[in-house]
């Protein structure tokens, strides 16, 4: 029996992970949930899965969830409890589902703790890549990626050398605007906004998605994920999301892994990796699907994918502040603040003023972070 932790375990990723380990009874065993302020979901997940260690966002939730729990359940809740949840645990693996950089902290002491990652909370990698993959090399800890165009690109690579690989290509689907020009973004809401063609996700990553911040985001974290240099990472639109990356070696070769678009696919993976399990989800039918369509990207179109790139290169605390500058503009599209294109522009704003601290420490790092939601939260 693996034993597993979620940080995150309320959302899209969470929840898509207990399905897996429901799916595996036999494999998998739940030691700890971290959720934030869907207290009512997290105690229905504790009851089925009984986990010895729970956590909640804050102080308030956790004195409203205690009287509830099962005797002798560890309850913790704020930073301190996703730490718990991820290293204070006797779990094998953590998988990170919380979204944003405050899985930051908690993903660091599990690697020290020596857990495995199953890694989806990308934010976490592009905010101080260089000091996750430092530790994780130190301890010797596998970070098994979630993100299905890193899992794709693993697959890909599995029994190969990332020496002889040429370049990597990751898939964008294009997000529920993709279709729209930029005149036409102007007046565009938070509905139509969360709409994605292809994937039913968190409210974050479905409006990164549509800025195309998303693959921004992943493109910083497959750099730190394969050790490859962005002159060698690609973005290709790939509307049906049915190939979810490939990698092309130095013969020529292209190797890519499709399948339907499922999140529990990755996940599971990550979670049974070497092996592979049987998963309930849709099979793909080439024959019946008949076509599929790749577009060049357009970086005129989507400037936050221009940016992203400029940022990995600078790196230091660039990917830092365009990371959390974007946190904040999403909240703030989110709660009808400000416009869809006024993500961008706060975006490009606070990389602007931002000084860059090169190889920065973690002090640095959430130096750098709260800096810019403070400047991004202003514009
Ligand atoms: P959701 O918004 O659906 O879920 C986020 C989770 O994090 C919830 O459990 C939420 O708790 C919890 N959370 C948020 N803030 C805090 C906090 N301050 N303290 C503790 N817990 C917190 O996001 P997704 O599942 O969509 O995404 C999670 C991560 O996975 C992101 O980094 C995303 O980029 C990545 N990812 C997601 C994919 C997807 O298909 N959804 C695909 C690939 C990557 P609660 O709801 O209880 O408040
Ligand atoms: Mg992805």
């Amino acid at each position: 029996m693996k034993k597993i932790a979620i940080i995150g375990s309320t959302g899209s990723i969470g929840t898509q992970t207990l399905d897996v380990v429901s799916n595996h009874p036999d494999q998998f065993q739940v030691d700890a949930l971290a959720g934030g302020s869907n207290i009512s979901l997290l105690l229905e997940q504790v009851k089925k899965f009984n986990p010895r260690i729970v956590s909640v966002g804050t102080a308030e939730l956790a004195d409203e969830i205690r009287p509830l729990l099962p005797a002798g359940t560890k309850l913790y809740h704020g930073q301190e409890g996703l730490i718990e949840v991820a290293a204070g645990s006797n779990a094998d693996m953590v998988v990170t589902a919380v979204v944003g950089s405050v899985g930051l902290r908690s993903t660091l002491a599990a690697i020290e703790a020596g857990k495995q990652i199953g890694l989806a909370n990308k934010e976490t990698l592009v905010t101080a890549g260089h000091l996750v993959m430092e530790l994780a090399a130190a301890k010797g800890v596998p970070i098994l990626p979630v993100d299905s165009e890193h899992s794709a690109v693993f697959q890909c690579l599995n029994g190969e050398s990332i020496r002889e690989a040429a370049n990597i290509t990751l898939t964008a689907s294009g997000g529920s605007f993709r279709d729209l020009s930029r005149d036409q973004l102007t007046h565009v809401t938070v509905e139509d906004a969360l709409k994605h063609p292809n994937w039913s996700m968190g409210a974050k990553i479905t409006i990164d998605s549509a800025t195309m911040v998303n693959k921004g985001l992943e493109v910083i974290e497959a750099h730190w994920l394969f050790g490859v240099p962005y002159d060698q990472i690609q973005v290709l639109l790939h509307p049906e999301s049915i190939v979810h990356s490939y990698v092309e070696f130095v013969d020529g070769s292209i190797i890519a892994q499709l399948g339907t678009p499922d999140m529990r696919v990755p996940i599971q993976y990550a979670l049974t990796y070497p092996e592979r399990r049987p998963s309930p989800g849709g099979r793909l039918s080439l024959a019946k699907i008949g076509q599929l369509h790749f577009r060049e990207m357009d970086y005129a179109r989507f400037p936050c994918l221009r940016l992203a790139f400029e940022c990995g290169r600078i790196g230091g605390t660039a990917p830092t502040a365009y990371n959390a500058a974007n946190e904040i503009a999403v909240a703030r599209f989110l709660n009808k603040e400000i416009s869809f294109l006024e993500i961008e522009s706060i975006i490009e704003k606070v990389l602007e003023e931002h000084k860059v601290v090169a190889g920065p420490d973690l002090e640095a790092i959430e130096a750098a972070d709260a800096w810019a939601r403070v400047r991004a939260g202003q514009l």
